[in-house]
């Protein structure tokens, strides 16, 4: 007994010989109950050090924990490639993307205070009789939930309990099924050209929904099915949409043959049509056939609220539960609190303990930035880093011990005036007795960290070595550190020579002019043109908003001349003629997109090596060097580059092709091979394009530190002979582009792919396994090889996963796209990205009701100056 006490816990986790991904072999320890950061360039093995190793092995041990069955239903993590990891507590991870939640899933469920809410109505409420509908005030009965009895008719009664209020059970809206949308059909839909004829396929449901044959049964109805539907009686077209559902005897001739056969046949109305098929409607498969012809409106039983007429019934000061829901978190917090003082005397400590427990989960998320949000906002409405910063404040709230959580950049989305909040927020998860690892890029979390480990120096295969431990004072004096300087702040990233104030609009502007939408207020901006601009503001202020749900779809209208949306009121964007949004979702679903397919660089490629004589002897053509489809690819895979093992008992697993070892190609295609000359001579020359050219308004040069070209081009390729396509193709993008020679357009693709600081990813790595900045960053090297000069392109916090070093490679590539005449919009929170901005829009000053205004607008330093700014103050700090 006394041995067992005495024994202390391990204080680290110890990781030996991690070589997940590019992991060169990494031993390191992890302090435990501590908050520990990890730093990085983009692509240096942060995540696979992270999630890849720590996690991987965290979660494994905890599944082997569980039943198979739950295993199978969570789906299988594979081992991570790591001789030992010591002492590696049970691990959760908050990921950067949290899955897309279902229709029954609102604000108030995923953060459970809806609860309370209930819990509050059901007991603390008024109640109705149910015999006679008077209302029964509080009481003690009915909090207790026994027998009450109603004053007005002497009946006895229940009050619904906290069950019969949920929407997605016992209190759901009958009419919505607790979604509050209903569906209905959409008639407008149904006939989009009323120059064909019924014969001809006018009533489009019957052809994709139904048989075809119902043409026939709508002509036995008497409708004429041989003319222009416009041509049709008002009587004729009432049969086609809301005919009865009479059984006609037709005659039923077969495509093929001379079969006739007769039959009895219901005649089912277009609009029928498609709400049979809707109820049906088994998958998501079945639905998206479906919803073209559907309108979704607010449930008109519910009024939205999801709720049965039942469980709107107990009232608590004049509202009920969906009243209630209805509230924004900040509103309920003023309000909950008071709740006590209008009950009976004799119950106040009951609903003083049932309130009580409403104010921390309450006051964590308004830590948070999110009090803007109402308790029945959907929460598919919800953006990315607000679902992240619910599931943060959902950990906190399950009190759990000794876990390790694994947070990937928890500050996405996050105004600088909230990051406090956050970190907050992670150290009550340590208080708990729970370790917390923290990948981000944000130095105002990296310097709140305990201990700090920087991997690095590069990215890719020149990164995955730990390069600086310790704790934030250590890393910061740390000479091999890259993360230090800016960690003590000696270093800043001012990459740009902003245009003086005067200056900003003499390219122009585009000018917008919008209604009220959400909580914005009716705006009117000008964003210049040729310029950078930053849309900055708290979360909910309307960011996303007046830059997503306005100036893109309103410049795009403007630009194509195509519909502007409704609340838009006035768009002007001369000389504006493409709209380019460039996001961090995922690119391509399957295997099959590559960086080598996505960047164009193999369809050269594939014409290159056709054009050798080698594949003229062997009559290749540039098809057939498609792994895709053509005849050089791998027959074992298919060209996908992996199998899927059916291991029994057990989910599928995928491993790399046993035949090509994931290279998608066959044997014969090594045989065809290309020269390759010596590289050296352009390394120079590929440097030089991030190097010392003149940016910005007046003219100058980059004043920090060298682009991230820690993967400079590869000069030993030089000795090399002569390469296949599958080599090339395993090659990264740095190596490649000295193996290239000759080939201008793939020079000049692989050079765009290494300036965005992509060098090191691999030609063949598949896109869908990207992170979103590299997602976001490959989209770009797309557009980079077309005309700038008549496009505007917005970025929606394009930040995300760099580092500083990593920013300044990417506003050199704004500045770029600006120097070609492009007008740039970023939506962001990343001062370093703001302060390098010729233009900022500040939304605000709080989020949603408390925002929707713009409240300054100018130059970094106006900002700065403007005392209603809350992003002001931090940019002036950052400035100073
Ligand atoms: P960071 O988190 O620092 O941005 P990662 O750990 O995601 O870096 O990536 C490190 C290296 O490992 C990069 O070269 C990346 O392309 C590679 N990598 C990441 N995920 C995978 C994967 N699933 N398969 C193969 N390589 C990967
Ligand atoms: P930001 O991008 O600055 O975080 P948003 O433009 O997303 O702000 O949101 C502005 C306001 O509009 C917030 O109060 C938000 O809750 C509300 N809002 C945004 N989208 C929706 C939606 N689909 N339904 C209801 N309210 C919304
Ligand atoms: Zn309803
Ligand atoms: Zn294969």
């Amino acid at each position: 007994m006394a041995d067992r006490d005495r024994r202390i816990a391990p204080a680290v986790v110890q990781v030996r010989g991690a070589r997940v991904h590019n992991l060169k072999n990494v031993s390191v320890d992890i302090p435990l109950g501590r908050l520990v950061g990890i730093a990085g360039v983009s692509g240096s093995g942060k995540s696979s050090l992270a999630l890849g190793t720590l996690y991987a092995e965290g979660s494994r041990r905890y599944l082997d924990a569980l039943s198979t069955y739950t295993r199978r239903r969570i789906g299988q993590t594979a081992r991570a490639t790591v001789d030992e990891v010591l002492h590696v507590p049970a691990a959760l991870a908050l990921r950067q993307r949290p899955g897309i939640p279902g229709v029954h899933s609102t604000f108030g469920t995923s953060t459970e205070l809806l609860n309370y809410l209930r819990l509050m109505f059901s007991r603390l409420g008024s109640h109705q009789c149910p015999h006679c509908g008077a209302h029964v005030p509080p009481s003690m009965d009915v909090a207790l939930m026994v027998p009450t009895t109603c004053l007005e008719c002497g009946e006895e009664f229940f009050g619904p309990g906290a069950e019969d209020l949920a929407f997605n059970s016992g209190g759901a809206c009958p009419t919505c099924g607790g979604t509050g949308i209903v569906r209905t059909v959409d008639e407008s839909t149904l006939v989009p050209d009323e120059s064909k004829t019924i014969d001809e396929g006018a009533v489009l449901p019957w052809g994709s929904l139904m048989w075809d044959l119902m043409k026939q049964v709508c002509g036995a109805m008497g409708v004429r099915t041989n003319v222009p539907f416009c041509e049709l009686t008002p009587e004729e077209r009432d049969i086609v949409f809301h005919g009865p559902a009479e059984k006609k005897h037709i005659l039923y001739h077969a495509k093929k043959g001379d079969n006739f056969a007769e039959l009895d046949f219901t005649y089912y109305n277009a609009v029928y049509t498609v709400e049979n098929a809707l109820a049906k409607a088994k998958d998501e498969k079945g639905l998206a056939r479906v919803a073209r012809f559907l309108r979704e409106d607010t449930c008109p039983d519910c009024g939205g609220t999801r709720l049965s007429e039942r469980a709107r019934g107990p009232v608590i000061d004049g509202m009920n539960l969906g009243d209630a829901a209805h509230m924004t978190l900040d509103e309920l917090a003023a309000w909950a609190p008071t709740v006590p003082d209008l009950m009976p005397e004799y119950m106040r400590e009951m609903a003083k303990s049932i309130v009580g427990e409403t104010a921390e989960p309450i006051s964590r998320l308004q830590q948070l930035g999110l009090g803007y949000l109402a308790l029945d906002r959907a929460s598919s409405t919800l953006s990315t880093g607000e679902r992240q910063r619910v599931q943060l404040a959902r950990a906190v709230r399950n009190r759990t011990c000794g876990v390790l959580y694994v947070l990937d950049e928890p500050s996405i989305g996050l105004h600088p005036a909230n990051v406090e909040g956050l970190l907050g927020v992670m150290d009550d998860l340590l208080d708990d007795g729970n370790s917390v690892v923290v990948v981000d890029h944000d130095v105002r979390v990296l310097r709140h960290a305990d201990h700090l480990v920087e991997m690095g120096p590069g990215s890719g295969a020149a990164g995955g070595s730990v390069i600086a431990q310790g704790s934030v004072a250590e890393v910061a004096a740390s000479p091999a550190s890259r993360i230090g300087p800016f960690l003590s702040g000696e270093a800043q990233v001012r990459v740009r020579n902003r245009c003086a104030s005067d200056e900003v609009f003499s390219a122009g502007a585009i000018h917008l002019e919008t209604g009220a939408i959400h909580t914005v207020r009716p705006l009117g901006v000008d964003i210049p043109r040729g310029r950078l601009t930053a849309v900055t503001g708290v979360s909910g202020s309307g960011k996303t908003t007046l830059v997503l749900e306005s100036l893109v779809p309103g410049v795009a209208a403007f630009a194509s001349g195509g519909a502007i949306p409704a609340h838009v009121l006035d768009v002007r964007a001369d000389g504006i003629r493409r709209v380019n949004l460039i996001d961090a979702t995922p690119i391509g679903a399957n295997v099959r997109s590559t960086v080598g397919t996505y960047s164009g660089v193999l369809d050269d490629l594939r014409r290159a090596f056709a054009r050798l004589t080698e594949s003229k002897k062997r009559g290749l053509k540039a098809g057939d060097f498609s792994y895709n489809t053509g005849s050089l690819r791998c027959p074992t895979c298919d060209g996908t580059g992996q199998i899927s093992l059916d291991v029994q008992f057990l989910p599928d697993v995928d491993i790399p092709c046993p035949d090509c070892n994931g290279t998608r190609y066959g044997r014969d295609a090594y045989g065809v091979r290309r020269p390759v000359e010596h590289a050296a001579a352009r390394d120079g020359e590929a440097d030089a394009v991030v190097g010392t050219e003149a940016f910005g308004c007046g003219g100058g040069t980059f004043a920090s530190s060298a682009a991230v070209a820690a993967g400079a081009p590869d000069a030993s390729g030089g000795f090399d002979e002569d390469i296949s396509l599958p080599e090339l193709l395993a090659l990264t993008v740095d190596q490649a582009r000295g193996k290239v020679s000759g080939l201008r357009k793939v020079e000049d693709k692989l050079g765009i792919l290494h300036d965005l600081g992509l060098g090191y990813l691999t030609l063949g790595e598949a896109t869908p396994a990207l992170s979103g900045g590299e997602a976001q960053r490959l989209k770009l090297a797309s557009e980079l090889t077309r005309n700038q000069a008549d496009a505007l392109f917005v970025f929606d916090e394009p930040t995300i996963g760099l580092h500083p070093l990593d920013v300044e490679v990417l506003l050199r590539v704004l500045q770029r796209l600006i120097d070609n005449g492009a007008t740039v919009v970023v939506i962001e929170h990343d001062l370093d990205m703001i302060c390098n901005a010729d233009y900022v829009i500040d939304m605000g000053p709080g989020g949603g009701e408390d925002g929707g205004r713009v409240v300054c607008a100018g130059t970094p330093e106006e900002v700065a100056a403007c005392e209603a700014s809350v992003t002001g103050r931090f940019i002036a700090e950052e400035l100073a």
